[in-house]
């Protein structure tokens, strides 16, 4: 039997250096959600398991080497990772799959690329990281140094378990830091993959450590350990703010990239086939189940009734099928519950008065798993639910508008932050529209773009901080000023 279709073993904590079970014995069990059959069982972190990750890491960094290392050395290992996670970019995409329901072709041909790309790309900041020195008075020596903030608690979602890997850990590893991380409890199979990886690519012991389980119990435990020093969290926005409330009391940095309701904008004067392209891409892509889904479609009145037409065609066409078919481009929804939230939305929509134009209904894959349609609803006005909501599924919401001032204003009128998506070929109009958009990132004619070297995260209700770019490196340092004295 080849190795990426041996059964999957049993997951267990990264401990300090060791794979480890429960304190308490405890296990749960992960499901795939296209099949509805158990994955494997994984060890349930609990609060004692967490203070025991957090007190490694907390060793790791006050007295291991990876502080003290040499910036190229630690540079090798993040590398060497980054290389790992290619070589067995068969092994971890089927894991993704498995235990998320997205496409093979997205876990294999996307999400690999990105995680390695974290590391390798991170891993080059170890050598660039310094601090300043400047001219306060010619009769003092004064500089800044930039150092790691310690121990760090991330806390990632389900939607892109092992990308977050890569968007937490690398840099925040490259910038000397150690790293408590939990997996979401659906999804936990690659970051323990991962995390043994790292251990095979040299990082010492308690550096990253993996603790899977509840948010309620290890999250939260994770949150409010005081040993943690910053916690970076992607996830619902419900519990980013507790989280917040919680880091709170005790003094924590926090980096919160929440969810979104991302308009993606359609000017007359666009090259029509590719925005068509970038309209369903940005809402089917990963299912829907994606942050910066392009999921409020604003579409100029015009050419309306026209591209409505086009998105809910080529939405038919995107059948929902066996999520390890490397031909399939919609897998299944992460689980059930998922899947129910989504189609009450889809409810809520018509009641509201929208129109439902493609897709709306489960469609079981051999009878069996959480696929919905392809989903378009037309006619919504921008105060709906459905277009103010996150729906976190293949929901799309297309939404007329009159002209730039009209496409801006209702764009904006949201709660959330997140990305925006702008086609048009008028260069003046795709700037100065970019410009007034409230988002943290504008795809002017593409959509859905990422690169571990520009910045990732919101405004607004999607939360603040930034993943990615040189600018994440700010979450994961401070400044320590020196003076010395020269008379
Ligand atoms: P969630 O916010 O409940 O979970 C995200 C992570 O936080 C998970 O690891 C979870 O275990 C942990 N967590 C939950 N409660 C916690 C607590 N009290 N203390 C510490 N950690 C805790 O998100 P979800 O249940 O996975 O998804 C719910 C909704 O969130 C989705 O439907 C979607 O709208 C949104 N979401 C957004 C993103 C994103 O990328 N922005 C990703 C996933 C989900």
């Amino acid at each position: 039997m080849s190795d990426t279709l041996a059964p999957v073993r049993p997951g267990k904590l990264i401990i300090n250096g060791e794979a480890v079970d429960a304190a308490s014995g405890r296990t749960f069990e992960t499901t795939n959600p296209a099949t509805e059959e158990p994955i494997t069982t994984v060890a349930e972190a609990g609060a004692e398991d967490v203070d025991r990750a957090v007190r490694a890491a907390r060793t790791a960094f006050d007295d291991g080497p990876w502080p003290k290392m040499k910036a190229i050395d630690r540079s090798r290992v993040l590398w060497k990772l980054g290389d790992l996670v290619l070589q067995h970019a068969d092994e971890l995409a089927r894991l993704e799959t498995l235990d998320n329901g997205k496409p093979i072709f997205e876990s294999r041909q996307v999400d690999i690329d990105m995680v390695a790309r974290c590391f390798h790309y991170f891993s080059g900041w170890c050598t660039k990281l310094g601090g300043d020195t400047t001219t306060v008075n010619p009769n003092l020596f004064t500089f800044t140094l930039r150092e790691p903030v310690g121990v760090v608690g991330a806390i990632i979602p389900w939607n892109f378990p092992m990308i977050m890997v890569g968007w937490k850990a690398a840099p925040a590893l490259a910038a000397g830091n150690t790293v408590v991380l939990k997996p979401a409890e659906l999804t936990p199979l690659t970051a323990i993959r991962i995390g043994e990886l790292a251990l095979e690519a040299g990082l010492p012991p308690g550096v990253l450590n993996i603790v899977p389980g509840k948010g309620s119990i290890a999250g939260e435990a994770l949150v409010r350990h005081p040993m943690v020093d910053k916690i970076s969290f992607t996830g619902s926005t419900e519990v980013g703010q507790h989280l917040m409330r919680t880091a709170a009391d005790g003094l924590k940095k926090i980096t919160l990239e929440l969810g979104g309701k991302s308009p993606n904008i359609v000017f007359a004067d666009a090259d029509l086939d590719a925005a068509l392209r970038g309209a369903t891409m940005g809402i089917f892509y990963g299912k829907g189940e994606v942050c910066a889904a392009g999921s409020r479609l604003l579409v100029e009145r015009s050419i309306y009734d026209e591209f409505v037409g086009r998105v809910a065609e080529r939405a038919k066409k995107m059948t929902p099928a066996d999520p390890l078919d490397p031909k399939t481009r919609l897998g299944s929804l992460v689980s059930k519950h998922q899947m129910e939230r989504v189609l009450h939305y889809v409810d809520v929509g018509v009641q509201e008065g929208a129109k439902l134009v493609a897709g709306g209904q489960r469609q079981p894959v051999n009878g069996k798993g959480a696929f919905v349609q392809a989903t378009v609803l037309a006619g919504v006005e921008n105060h709906m639910k459905v277009a103010q909501e996150e729906i976190f599924g293949p929901v799309l919401a297309v939404i007329p508008f009159d002209d730039v001032e009209d496409a801006v204003r209702k764009a904006n009128d949201a709660f959330y932050g997140l990305a925006a998506g702008v086609w048009t070929q008028n260069l003046k109009r795709a700037h100065t529209v970019a410009r007034r958009l409230q988002a943290g990132t504008v795809w002017v004619n593409m959509y859905n773009f990422y690169d571990p070297g520009m910045p990732f995260g919101g405004v607004k209700g999607s939360g603040f901080g930034r993943d990615l770019g040189a600018a994440c490196l700010n979450e994961y340092t401070q400044p320590k000023s020196v003076w010395i004295n020269l008379e």
